[in-house]
């Protein structure tokens, strides 16, 4: 694939769906020198072991975004794999969204919890976590990226239906996106590009049977938008085809 994403790229949640579909693409992106790979149970992450035997690009790190001290020790092992190197994307991908849980009429705070700590939470302690890893001072030609992925049906203002039954994910990742906003500004001036983006309604685990497209569709539609990111497109909350979805 024709890309220019950056050397050192981390991404949440790659043993399935959409993260390890990010993982497949980048690793046959020239230029992509080190992919760090996190999920809960590399040991278990049978997709990416068979890959990284062909990529030694490719860097299996144990990251629970729910865990502060798995946080902390992904954070060592990537930054002695760094080895002086900057991290320049980081994406915030890692996700639990229940199909068939909390609704507006019976609300269930545990289900609150485990979404506003998986979608909203840890993407923000991750990002201050490595965010010190970026170039600096600011390399204006090859910003840093902070992706995070979000959704639709975090929306404010554009409510294609209402989700009834995923009242706790699409107040997270409407969070999440109020996360984008206010660490866009944050970094302003710091040559860190910082967006929210949607990947389209995904056949995957999380969707079940509302996903449309594929893993492969969405993940190239999202690659091919996310390197042509520039700085005045920081803090915009886009679909996978680089079209603004208002907050
Ligand atoms: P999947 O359910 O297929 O994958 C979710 C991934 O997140 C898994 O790798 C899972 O790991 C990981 N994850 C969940 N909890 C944790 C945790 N505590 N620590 C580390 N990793 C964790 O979902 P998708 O691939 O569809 O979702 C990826 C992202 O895309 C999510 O943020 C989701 O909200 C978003 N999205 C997806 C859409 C879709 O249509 N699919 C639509 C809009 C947004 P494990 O296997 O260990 O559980």
């Amino acid at each position: 694939m024709e890309l220019k994403i950056g050397e050192n790229i981390l991404i949440t949640g790659t043993n399935r769906g959409i993260g390890l579909g990010f993982v497949e693409q980048l690793v046959d992106v020239p230029g992509v020198k080190r992919i760090f790979a996190t999920c809960r149970n590399p040991t278990q992450a049978y997709k990416l072991l068979e890959l990284q035997k062909n990529y030694p690009s490719l860097h299996l790190i144990k990251l629970d975004v729910q865990n502060d001290a798995s946080i902390d020790n992904a954070f060592s092992e990537i930054e002695k794999l760094l080895e002086g190197d900057a991290l320049n994307v980081l994406i915030n991908n890692a996700g639990i969204g229940e199909m068939e849980g909390t609704t507006i009429d019976h609300p269930n705070r545990e289900s609150f919890a485990s979404h506003f700590d998986v979608n909203t939470t840890a993407a923000v302690l991750i990002g201050a976590k490595f965010m010190p890893l970026f170039p600096k001072p600011a390399n204006k030609a090859q910003p840093a990226l902070l992706i995070n992925i979000s959704s639709l049906v975090a929306s404010l203002t554009y409510c294609p239906f209402i989700p009834t039954k995923q009242i706790a994910y699409s107040l997270s990742k409407a969070a999440l996106n109020h996360y984008t906003r206010l660490t866009s500004k944050y970094l302003a001036n710091q040559g860190v590009i910082v967006i929210s983006i949607h990947p389209g309604r995904v056949k995957t685990d999380l969707s079940g049977h509302y996903g449309e497209i594929t893993v492969e569709e969405s993940v190239i539609s999202m690659l091919k938008i996310i390197k042509d990111l520039s700085q005045e497109d920081s803090g915009r909350f886009i679909d996978l085809h680089g079209k603004d979805i208002p907050f």
